[in-house]
């Protein structure tokens, strides 16, 4: 039964329900939680449910193909039940966020005058300025790029927040990027590179480690780029950063994502050697194997220096696995050029990649030029790379049937009596356990792999180290 809330009421702190529903990377993820941290002292409890919500947040995402007509085909629900609500004589407030925000901005209204407020993707601290606005005037648009850092402005997370979230956190520690590859918005959409600074990334992962989280990735469009003031009012790169974090007491695992090939320093590498928690999976999007498509991206790579990191990596921590990100039919890519991806693929031999076809996005070079592919040979392209990217994974799994991980687990399995955790590559593992080990990590020997997941049995008596509160 739907909840009704008296439209007097409905302003009154402790009385409105947030329901926001995030598309795209994991930096949308965490900035959806932050918005919801920042809404919650303002009497906005959380519904995973948009039937029942005072206030629709969409946090959209500009990388993948049509994305904006996606989101207003979901502005079109949304729009049905503002209206069914208000039949109930209740006031919903519809807002879009994000990526999509920032690139369509006053359009948003005009193609949905639904919306009540679109916020850009470095504005959500101002959300609750904007609801007020949103209330009194009817919209409320705010995309500009601000002096002032959101970080500073935004609420930390309640503990229970914190709980209600799991075992595993993200955490921004940079935002944007100066690369322009060719096929990309982000450097439109979330402007130029920023890096928190370290002491405050320190603090919230210390918030984090305090409420029971285990393990912390830190992420940004760039990661490894990242170049935050150190308190001691140095330039930190992202080695000296992870050092750091790596000695928050019940942190066990760290990760980072998403890096780009360029700025894998030695240093960044040989903290893949030095930090027992940061764990041997990385992923490092190619985009391609061809170099002649590699320069027309803006990669600023070639394939050796590619293979150069890896080998470089593998040479500090021979247990690495690395997954990617793919993109094909770019502009002018001869089948040459494809089947140089393809051989790229098993030569490094990822336990998983995220593959696409290209598409065009507005205000991007890729977007002017000639040489655009059909949309048949794309599919025909993106099937057969799917296919070698199967087969690695596959085999990848194959080889850790018999092997002892360290599992960290996170939630209830499918079925009573199985926990889900995850091994130092990412992989879903079910395991016959008891949920009491939700938040620990164990010794887990694989005994099977089936499509993706991987199934275990417990090894021996839990690591207790660290347990979260
Ligand atoms: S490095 Fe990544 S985020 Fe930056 S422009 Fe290239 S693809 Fe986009």
């Amino acid at each position: 039964m739907r909840t009704v809330v008296d439209s007097k009421t409905a302003g009154m702190k402790g009385t409105r329900k947030l329901f926001v529903k995030s598309f795209g990377c994991q930096m949308n993820v965490y900035d959806s939680q932050r918005m919801a941290d920042t809404l919650a002292p303002e009497g906005y409890a959380e519904t995973t449910t948009a039937e029942d919500a005072d206030l629709i947040i969409l946090n959209t995402c500009h990388i993948r193909e049509k994305a904006a007509e996606k989101v207003y085909s979901e502005l079109g629900r949304m729009r049905r039940l503002k209206e069914d609500a208000a039949a109930d004589g209740r006031r919903v407030l519809i807002g879009v966020a994000g990526c999509v925000a920032q690139a369509e901005g006053n359009e948003i209204i005009r193609r949905a005058p639904a919306v009540d407020l679109v916020v850009g993707s470095q504005n959500y601290h101002r959300l609750s300025d904007l609801i007020v606005r949103a209330e009194r005037d009817g919209h409320a648009v705010d995309t500009e790029f601000p002096v002032d850092d959101k970080f500073d402005h935004l609420a930390p997370p309640a503990r229970a927040a914190i709980r209600s979230r799991g075992v595993t956190a993200f955490v921004t520690v940079q935002e944007g990027c100066d690369k322009f590859c060719t096929f990309c918005v982000v450097p439109f959409t979330r402007g130029a590179e920023i890096s928190r600074p370290a002491d405050k990334i320190v603090a919230e992962v210390e918030r984090l480690a305090d409420a029971g989280v285990r393990e912390v990735t830190l992420i940004g469009q760039n990661v490894n780029a990242y170049h935050g003031e150190g308190p001691d009012g140095c330039v930190w790169p992202l080695a000296k950063l992870l050092r750091r974090v790596a000695e928050v007491p019940a942190v066990e695992r760290l990760r980072y994502t998403t890096s780009h090939p360029l700025d894998m320093t030695d240093d960044l590498i040989a903290a893949h050697r030095e930090l027992p928690a940061l764990m041997p999976q990385l992923h490092l999007p190619v985009q391609s194997g061809s170099d002649r498509i590699l320069a027309t991206m803006n990669r600023r790579h070639t394939r050796a220096d590619y293979l150069d990191v890896i080998s470089r990596l593998m040479k500090t921590r021979p247990d690495m696995a690395l997954t990617s990100d793919f993109i094909v039919g770019f502009p002018g890519e001869t089948e040459e050029d494809f089947a140089a991806t393809l051989r790229l693929v098993d030569e490094v031999g990822y336990s998983g990649a995220f593959s696409f076809k290209y598409s065009p996005r507005p205000g991007t070079r890729g977007a002017e030029m000639a040489d655009q592919l059909d949309d048949a040979i794309k599919s025909e392209r993106l099937q057969r790379l799917q296919q070698v990217i199967d087969d690695n994974q596959a085999a990848f799994n194959r080889r850790c049937v018999g092997r002892t991980f360290d599992v960290l687990f996170e939630r209830p399995g499918r079925h009573p009596g199985q926990v889900v955790g995850r091994t130092p590559y990412l992989q879903p593992v079910q395991v016959e356990a008891p949920v009491s080990l939700i938040g620990q990590i164990a010794s887990v020997t694989i005994t099977e792999v089936a499509s993706n997941s991987l199934f275990g049995s417990l090894a021996r008596e839990p690591a207790l180290a660290g347990a979260g509160a």
